[in-house]
């Protein structure tokens, strides 16, 4: 028995791989464990035959995440640098890539090394500024992997316009779609060929496992990204995959949480003397703010700030925070602090930080379902603990 067509993604997301079970009738999906599929006839093929090319959990949950981002279907990795690593398979050797320069720190990495072992021309550029990335793509690209809200300084890229350009130079746009997921963002719609997602993050949003999506919006790049999944096999286990559909269902709702309590939280930092900056699309202020508001559906969970003190300040109020805990992802239920030059972008060299904006300062804070008027008192309680005592 399957369920009737539903027009909105929230109720397929949440139906994701209910009443699928012909066996036994199981509501919820069963998890798929097994390595190996019996065939009845050895020139047969079957829809499975051995877990690194297909299992039916990890197809529920990729045809879930496909279905979200409005993609023709998706891959399911074993985490989010695997899914980008996948994506780049995609390019030649020798190929040219233009990437956003503040993109996530193991992004770059990956890029870095990838790009020495094949031979790649890789550009780092500021893709907000349109003017810069027609710049960059004047003599042609094979990949532009944009970032938007970037990871973490949540620069807003016009996602339409940049994809325009890439097209125009022939290049296959790419967005990392991780901090917002495919409940508040959909560039696919917007113009681009590949989404990828840390399922990490805000997908399972219970930091209980790790992986990634890439989905496409064309069926013959997903050819080429089954194709790789398969001869790779950076592919998710069945437990894992388990973990991210039952997250999923909830998706659309923690979202909508989050991102209201992350504005209403920026709100009262950038109110707070002893904050010196405070980074959140939703804030009138941020350059991104109307971009985002249009190509959005809500802000995110994610905000970054700069304290007057510094990053001795910033060292201060990361160890007094009691609700936030100093750890290095984002998008979970449970509030996260982290300080990005020494956590999560610490692969990044020195001067790339600079050009990015990661200062050893940043504070990147990802706002979970906890009670608002409790992540507040924590928060003030830890700006105070963290104001530079006066001499004398
Ligand atoms: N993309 C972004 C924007 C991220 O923040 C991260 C991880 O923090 C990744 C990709 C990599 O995801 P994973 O840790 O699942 O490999």
């Amino acid at each position: 028995m399957r369920d009737a067509p539903a027009s909105s993604p929230q109720t397929r997301a949440v139906r994701a791989g209910v009443n699928c079970d012909p066996g036994h009738g199981a509501v919820i999906a069963p998890i798929s464990v097994s390595s190996a599929y019996g065939r009845t006839d050895p020139a047969t093929a079957q829809s499975f035959d051995y877990a690194r090319t297909a299992t039916p959990g990890r197809g529920l949950l990729a045809d879930a995440i496909a279905d979200l981002e409005g993609a023709s279907g998706g891959v399911v990795t074993s985490s989010g640098m695997a899914a980008i690593d996948l994506a780049l398979n995609l390019v030649p050797n020798e190929g040219r890539i233009v990437c956003a320069h503040d993109a996530y720190g193991g992004t770059r990495r990956l890029l870095d090394a990838r790009g020495a072992q094949r031979g790649w021309r890789l550009r780092y550029v500021d893709c907000t500024d349109l003017a810069v990335l027609a710049a960059a793509l004047e003599d042609g690209a094979d990949l532009v992997l944009l970032e938007t809200p970037s990871n973490p300084r949540l620069r807003i890229t016009d996602i339409q316009a940049a994809c325009t350009l890439a097209r125009s130079a022939g290049a296959i746009s790419v967005v990392d779609n991780t901090v917002l997921s495919p409940a508040l963002q959909t560039p696919l719609a917007l113009g681009a060929d590949i989404t990828v997602n840390s399922v990490t993050k805000m997908l399972n949003g219970h930091s209980d496992m790790v992986g990634g999506a890439v989905c496409a919006r064309d069926s013959a790049h997903l050819e080429t990204l089954s194709w790789w999944a398969n001869a790779s096999g950076a592919v998710a286990g069945g437990f894992d995959v388990f973990l991210a559909l039952r997250g999923l269902r909830t998706l659309a709702l923690r979202a909508k949480a989050q991102s209201q309590a992350a504005l209403d939280l920026a709100h009262r930092l950038a109110a707070h003397r002893q904050v010196a900056r405070v980074d959140y699309p939703g804030l009138r202020a941020h350059p991104g703010h109307s971009l985002a508001a249009r190509q959005q559906s809500a802000f995110g969970c994610l905000l970054s700030l700069e304290l007057q003190g510094g990053a001795d300040s910033a060292r201060s109020f990361v160890r007094a925070l009691k609700l936030f805990t100093l750890a290095q992802s984002l998008g979970g239920v449970e509030s996260l602090s982290n300080i990005p030059a020494t956590m999560t972008h610490a692969a990044m060299s020195p001067q790339a930080r600079e050009e990015a904006g990661v200062s050893d300062g940043l504070v990147r804070l990802s706002v979970g379902l906890e009670d608002v008027e409790d992540l507040w008192a924590d928060l003030a309680a830890a700006l105070q603990a963290a104001t530079p005592r006066k001499a004398g």
